[in-house]
C-alpha cells in the first residue's frame, strides 16, 4: 500500500499506544460480550428503547465519557474531543433499537457455541463494540486530531424510519463521516444504501349482500386488481429493485361484499432513480384498481387512500473513497482477506444521502437470523471488530502528532 491510507495506517501499528488498544480490546473479548448479553436482555423496540439507552448511557460513562448524555429524540451522545482546530466530526454508532415489538421473549439461549436471543447480533453486538472503541480509547490515551462521537442512535429499525440518525444530522452540521457498526461478518463494508418506500393502502366501499347487493364495487376486488398488476411489475435485477406486498386484510366474510381492504406495501431499490420509478408505477397500479372496479360497476362509490409509511433514500458510494478504503485497510490488517462490498438499509442511508461518507462495518464474530426468532451470534474472534472499528476510526480522526485525518472537512 503506497497510497496515504497505507502510510497513515503503517504509522499507527508502530506506535505503542496503538498496539496497547488493540492488545486491549483483544482482553476485552469477555467484557465486550457480557455487555452485548446485557444490552440484548432489556428490551428496545422501535419507539421504546429509553431503558436500553439508559444503560448504555451508563456503559458509556464508564468507559470514560462521564458526560454522556441522552439528547431530544432519545440518541445516547458522548463526545472525544480532537486536538485539530477547528474540529470536525466523526461519529462511531450503533442503533439502540430493535425489530421486535414489546413483550418479544428477550431471554439468551446458549447451545454449541452460540447465543440465541431477538436481537442478540442487531445491533447489541454493534453497541457492546462501540463501547469497547471507547474504553480503548480511555485506556491507552488516544488524542485524535477530528472529534470522535460515540452514539447509540434510536429508531433505526421500520417505523421508526430513521428518527434517530435524521435528528442526528438535522442538529448538527459539521459531522464529516459516520460509522455504523451493524453488519455481518468480518470483511463486509456496507457502502450503498439501499432505499424503500412504504405505504399501507385502504379500499372502502359500500357494501351489502353477496347475493342481495350484487352489482356494486368491492373493496376485496378493487385490492386484488392491485395486487395482480404489482405482481407482474418488472423491476431491474441491477441496480437491485424489489416491491412486496406483505401484509393484507379485510372483509368479513365470504357472504358480505367486502366493505374495506387494507394491503402494506414495501419498495426497495439500490438506485434512488429506479425507486422512484418503481413508486411511480404502484401507485398509478393502486389509483387505477380503484378507477377500474368502479368503472366495472358504473360507480364512484369505491375509494381508495394510500397512507406513506416511511421512506428511505437511497444511494451510491465508490469503493476508491477515503472513508470505505480506511475500513477495507484496517480490516486487512488485521488478516481479514476478502472483502465483501454491499448495499443495505441502515443509519447509514441518511448521511448518504446528504453527501457525507458514512459506512456499516461488522462489530465482529458470526451471526444469523436476522429479524427472526431465532437470531443468533457466535463470538468466535469477536475482538475483531471493535479492533477494526477502532482502527478505522483512527485512520478518518487522526491519531494527533502522527497522522493527519483522512476525512475532509465538510463546507
Ligand atoms: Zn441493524
Amino acid at each position: 500500500m503506497s497510497d496515504a491510507i497505507g502510510a497513515a495506517l503503517a504509522a499507527l501499528w508502530e506506535q505503542a499506544q496503538v498496539r496497547q488498544a488493540m492488545l486491549f480490546l483483544e482482553r476485552d473479548a469477555g467484557r465486550t460480550l457480557e455487555q452485548q448479553l446485557a444490552l440484548t436482555s432489556i428490551e428496545a423496540p422501535p419507539f421504546k428503547e429509553a431503558a436500553r439507552a439508559a444503560h448504555f448511557r451508563d456503559l458509556l460513562s464508564q468507559a470514560g465519557f462521564p458526560d454522556a448524555r441522552i439528547d431530544a429524540e432519545g440518541n445516547v451522545l458522548a463526545v472525544r474531543k480532537g486536538a485539530g482546530a477547528p474540529a470536525s466530526v466523526l461519529v462511531l454508532s450503533a442503533h439502540l433499537d430493535s425489530v421486535f415489538p414489546e413483550g418479544t421473549d428477550v431471554t439468551i439461549r446458549q447451545k454449541d457455541g452460540r447465543y440465541y436471543a431477538p436481537g442478540i447480533r442487531d445491533d447489541t453486538r454493534g453497541l457492546a463494540a462501540v463501547l469497547a472503541v471507547a474504553r480503548a480509547f480511555t485506556d491507552a490515551q488516544v488524542q485524535t486530531v477530528s472529534d470522535v462521537w460515540f452514539v447509540g442512535t434510536v429508531g433505526e429499525e421500520g417505523l421508526g424510519n430513521l428518527r434517530g440518525v435524521r435528528a442526528l444530522f438535522r442538529d448538527h452540521a459539521g459531522i464529516a463521516g459516520f460509522i455504523s457498526v451493524d453488519g455481518g461478518d468480518m470483511g463486509r463494508v456496507t457502502l450503498g444504501a439501499t432505499g424503500s418506500q412504504r405505504y399501507r393502502v385502504t379500499y372502502r366501499g359500500p357494501g351489502g349482500h353477496s347475493f342481495g347487493a350484487f352489482g356494486v364495487p368491492s373493496a376485496a376486488h378493487a385490492m386484488g386488481r392491485a395486487i395482480a398488476a404489482i405482481a407482474d411489475l418488472r423491476t431491474p435485477s441491477d441496480p437491485k429493485t424489489t416491491f412486496n406486498v406483505g401484509r393484507v386484510r379485510g372483509g368479513t366474510g365470504a357472504t358480505a361484499i367486502a366493505e374495506e381492504a387494507q394491503m402494506d406495501v414495501d419498495l426497495r431499490s439500490n438506485s434512488a432513480q429506479e425507486l422512484a420509478r418503481t413508486v411511480a408505477s404502484v401507485l398509478a397500479m393502486i389509483e387505477a384498481s380503484a378507477r377500474d372496479e368502479n368503472v366495472r360497476w358504473g360507480s364512484n362509490a369505491l375509494t381508495v387512500e394510500i397512507q406513506d409509511l416511511g421512506a428511505r433514500p437511497a444511494g451510491n458510494q465508490e469503493q476508491s473513497l477515503p472513508i470505505v478504503r480506511a475500513t477495507v485497510a484496517a480490516v486487512q490488517s488485521l488478516g481479514v482477506e476478502s472483502i465483501q462490498y454491499g448495499h443495505s438499509s441502515t443509519d447509514c442511508n441518511v448521511p448518504i444521502s446528504l453527501g457525507i461518507p458514512a459506512i456499516a462495518i461488522p462489530g465482529g464474530g458470526k451471526s444469523g437470523g436476522n429479524h427472526s426468532l431465532g437470531e443468533w451470534y457466535d463470538p468466535t474472534q469477536g475482538h475483531l471488530g471493535p479492533q477494526n472499528a477502532f482502527l478505522t476510526v483512527l485512520l478518518l480522526a487522526g491519531l494527533a502528532g502522527v497522522t493527519t485525518p483522512q476525512l475532509a472537512r465538510p463546507q
